[in-house]
């Protein structure tokens, strides 16, 4: 088997379609050098190695060694060096790169190669005993720490010790002198900590990292960020070991990152930040401050690449229109210029916000370099999320902090806390919290993701807070320098201002702005970008798109939003409202059916003033009510009070209402009297409902000119024989109503199908169904046999472990619960060819979970108002 692949010598064996087994890094390092651009010559080991790696208990394939050896002779020969040598050595970098780009994965290893006699080669060869020192105590810093795993503030503290020492502020005045003495407390930090000298054979250091990068798929950290993006454990990392070029080599020498559009607005401008004599992480450690790329974006005392490496910067350029034709899509790119010559060291496609996701696929779709339907496809329906959230209320008052970089759009308030710890814990009970840190790493990232949002003191628009940030979509305002961070204090100072932990402070991510307490916020409008794209994503999509919505100001929220209808009001949240919640209680409580009809009649003008509302709202688009469903005792009185207050309407005493009550509780409510059975147990009850339904449905037809076309939905049908008598019940009472107005109407009868019996008989129940919708939460509660409600103290457990993919609450179980959806659907329509199919669970909002639905050949899905625009998205994709 062919384990290693060369780019950009001799040999260029990969391309930008191999990422499954180069990895992205590796993929596209052959893809750019395939298309001329210039890349250090260097080979990838691909991810069957790391999966192999793993099944045979952390051994390699026998032949590999020597598929490395040859690989590696063929960079030498590339640049007509040799690795080890001691006059002129070749030095080599050492990075991970999986399928997608993976925090948590093992840190790049630079200059790996030098030892005591290369370092001196190297000195000679380059003419730079500093260069040379400088690269060797970098390279003993980042083995030590990524390979021997010694703690990195142990070299820190020796390099702030140094510069103290000789008075030195910059990095960049320490002499070669210095930094030979600190190679050699480098090499005494490592035999201390680890027990063994800094391995000095360039081999043995080069099987070091590559060991290291494979033994870090596995890490804890990697582990966690699999989990949380669903990637599959068995893709495995692949090896990039690549030739060095050298941005730490003098004033003509530099290294950067930058993206071919603004990542956070997707504005068409060159973007990016640089560092002059400067190597690797170093533009985002936030060790010295980063650059402006072009002198357009510089400000005052900052020196913009474009002035400073000219032809570099020009050929960068090329480069940037280069690659965004060639991948027609925004690219993030790393490069070093050595001695004013520009190498490319990594292009992938750019993280970006919401609002460049949807600005550069409309802008690219307009340039002509992608189709409509690429651009649908472009942006994540559920980062639509990012868009539709607030932002600050412009003309709320505030008092300004300090200020930041913007770097992740949006407006989030909450509570100063300092350690990711403590972010999970304030935010598992429930609390607002902002992360703040002088800059974050991996380690933070589950504190990122469960903060509102992230302020960091350091680093620029490419540190690890920024990129992480606007890829989860948390607010982020990043290297606001003027605050002061203490750990130790636990303490946020702005000159005197000081702020404690757990004090609350606003972040504007789109300015960059941080404020004293709580900002007032306002909802976003959608136009523009986001107008744009909807109307391309409904113009392919096949699902409607509905709402779950019984509140007028839920209706126009879902109007504003794009719902074609509702596809769930809940009558039951309707009951609960102060002025009707004692007649219900009557209704339920009732000693007779005289007092029961009476309770019934009280609720009948507020049901049909609540559907008038409703159906003024949706203006003739469907609109799906379905009957009274939760059990009963959900509406009882709780206090002594209430159950007086009770029993003095019904003229009862109160032990005998609280007889009753106690009567009513059950051992297990959700699949006790509920649903049809208690419009089956009190048949008054629905016939009620349905009459508000019609009489709601006459009356706005008439003053409206427009017909109202009710669909009357019956819950929790287990079997024909239940809709069939309801639905008796319900045509009696439709009937009447219409009779007295003397007019007709058109109305449908339709049954959700959440039991798993439904399912099974769904061509008996279609007999009387005129359509289904599938209540795909309690039809996964029930097909589980899993509580919705307790799943949350084992559910984690199980997520962990990986004994489920998914949360089946959030994104549907396709292989359980989707096959009695298919399976209800089919039966369905054998039964009646054209039944009108849709869903109403969380699920419908859920894109995953929509891809299915679309598959199964559903009519529509409905879910809440705010994700209406991600389900029309989603839809759309499915129908691509
Ligand atoms: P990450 O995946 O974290 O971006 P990389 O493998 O891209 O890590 O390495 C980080 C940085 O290290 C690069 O942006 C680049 O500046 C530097 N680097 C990596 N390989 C080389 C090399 N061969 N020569 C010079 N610099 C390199
Ligand atoms: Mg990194
Ligand atoms: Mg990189």
């Amino acid at each position: 088997t062919k384990w290693v692949y060369s780019f950009g010598g001799a040999a260029n064996e990969g391309g930008a379609g191999m990422r499954d087994l180069l990895g992205g890094k590796g993929a596209n390092l052959a893809e750019m050098a395939a298309i001329g651009l210039p890349v250090p010559p260097g080979f990838t080991i691909t991810t069957e190695v790391c999966t192999r790696f793993y099944e045979n208990g952390r051994a390699y394939p026998e032949d590999l060694r020597a598929q490395v050896e040859a690989a590696l002779a063929g960079v030498e020969a590339a640049l007509g060096l040799r690795f080890g040598d001691p006059a002129a050595p070749l030095l080599v970098s050492v990075r991970s790169g999986a399928r997608v780009s993976m925090p948590g994965m093992m840190d790049t290893v630079l200059n790996l190669g030098l030892n005591d006699e290369t370092v001196a080669g190297l000195a000679a060869a380059s003419g730079d005993a500093r260069f040379a020192w400088d690269s060797y105590r970098r390279f003993i810093q980042m083995y030590g720490s990524v390979v021997l795993g010694v703690s990195h503030h142990r070299f820190e503290d020796l390099i702030e010790e140094t510069k103290r020492a000789t008075g030195v502020q910059d990095d960049t005045k320490l002499t070669d002198q210095d930094w030979q003495e600190v190679v050699t407390g480098y090499k005494e930090i490592v035999l201390r900590e680890t027990g063994a000298p800094f391995p000095t054979d360039p081999h043995a250091q080069l099987w070091g990292a590559i060991g290291a990068v494979f033994g870090s798929w596995m890490n804890p950290r990697a582990h966690t960020y699999r989990r949380l993006h669903d990637i599959p454990a068995d893709w495995g990392t692949a090896v990039n070991v690549q030739a060095m070029v050298f941005g730490n080599m003098g004033a003509d020498c530099a290294t950067g990152v930058c993206f071919t559009r603004d990542p956070s607005t997707g504005e068409n401008v060159f973007y990016g930040e640089y560092l002059i004599n400067a190597q690797g992480e170093d533009v985002v450690a936030g060790i010295r401050t980063p650059q402006p790329m072009s002198q357009a974006r510089a400000h005052d005392g900052e020196l913009s690449m474009e002035r400073a490496l000219p032809e570099a910067y020009r050929e960068l350029l090329a480069v940037r229109d280069i690659l965004e034709r060639h991948y027609r899509d925004m690219q993030d790119i790393e490069f070093t210029v050595q001695n004013n010559r520009l190498y490319m060291l990594q292009t992938r496609t750019g993280k970006r916000t919401a609002a460049a996701a949807l600005r550069i696929a409309i802008a690219m779709a307009e340039e002509g370099l992608i189709t409509h339907e690429e651009a649908i496809r472009r942006v994540p329906p559920s980062s639509l999320d990012q868009l539709l959230h607030p932002t600050l209320d412009p003309d709320a008052p505030r008092t300004m902090l300090s200020r930041g970089l913007p770097a992740s759009p949006g407006a989030a308030a909450g509570a100063i806390v300092f350690s990711a710890e403590d972010v999970e814990i304030r935010a598992a009970r429930g609390e607002d919290v902002i992360l703040v840190r002088i800059e974050t790493s991996p380690e933070d990232v589950h504190g990122m993701h469960a903060a509102r949002g992230v302020l960091t003191t350091r680093g620029g628009m490419t540190s690890h807070a920024a990129v992480v940030a606007r890829g989860m979509g948390r607010v982020c305002v990043a290297g606001a320098g003027g605050i002061h961070v203490d750990y130790r204090a636990r303490t946020l100072s702005v000159g005197a201002t000081v702020l404690h932990e757990g004090d609350w402070i606003t972040l504007d991510g789109a300015t960059g702005e941080v404020f004293a307490g709580r900002v007032a916020t306002i909802e976003p409008t959608l136009s523009g970008d986001f107008s744009t794209l909807m109307g391309w994503a409904d113009s392919v999509r096949r699902m409607k798109v509905r709402a779950n919505a019984e509140t007028p100001d839920d209706a126009r929220t879902a109007r504003h939003f794009g719902a074609e209808g509702i596809g769930l009001c809940r009558t039951e949240h309707m009951f609960f409202a102060p002025d009707r919640i004692g007649f219900m209680r009557q209704m339920i409580m009732a000693g007779d059916a005289a007092a029961r009809i009476r309770a019934i009649d009280a609720l009948l003008p507020f049901q049909r003033e609540d559907f008038k509302a409703l159906f003024r709202i949706m203006a003739g688009l469907p609109v799906t009510i379905r009957l009274l469903d939760p059990p009963l005792h959900e509406f009882l009185p709780h206090g002594e009070a209430e159950l007086a207050e009770l029993a003095a309407a019904l003229g009862e005493s109160p032990e005998a209402v609280a007889a009753r009550r106690a009567a009513l509780s059950e051992a297990n409510p959700m699949l006790g009297h509920r649903g049809c059975r208690l419009g089956l147990t009190y048949p008054e009850l629905y016939a009620m409902q349905a009459r508000a339904i019609i009489e709601a449905a006459i009356a706005v037809s008439a003053e409206s000119g427009q017909p109202v076309v009710p669909e009357i939905m019956i819950p929790l049908v287990g079997m024909d024989s239940e809709l069939r008598r309801t639905r008796a019940t319900v045509e009696q009472a439709a009937a009447e109503a219409l009779e007295a107005a003397g007019v007709s109407l058109d109305f449908s009868i339709g049954t959700m199908i959440e039991l798993p019996r439904a399912a099974l008989t769904a061509d008996r129940i279609a007999q009387d169904a005129d359509f289904f919708s599938f209540g795909t939460n309690d039809l996964t509660q029930t097909t589980f046999g899993l509580s919705r409600d307790d799943s949350g103290t084992f559910m984690p457990f199980y997520l962990e472990h990986d004994l489920i993919p998914r949360d089946p609450f959030i994104s549907i179980d396709q292989e359980g619960v989707g096959q009695l959806v298919a399976m209800g659907a089919e039966r369905g329509r054998r039964t009646r060819p054209g039944l009108k199919l849709g869903v109403c669970g969380e699920h419908g909002g859920d894109p995953a979970s929509i891809g299915f639905f679309e598959s199964v050949g559903l009519d529509y899905v409905s879910c809440s108002p705010f994700r209406v625009p991600i389900a029309r998205l989603a839809a759309a994709q499915a129908a691509l």
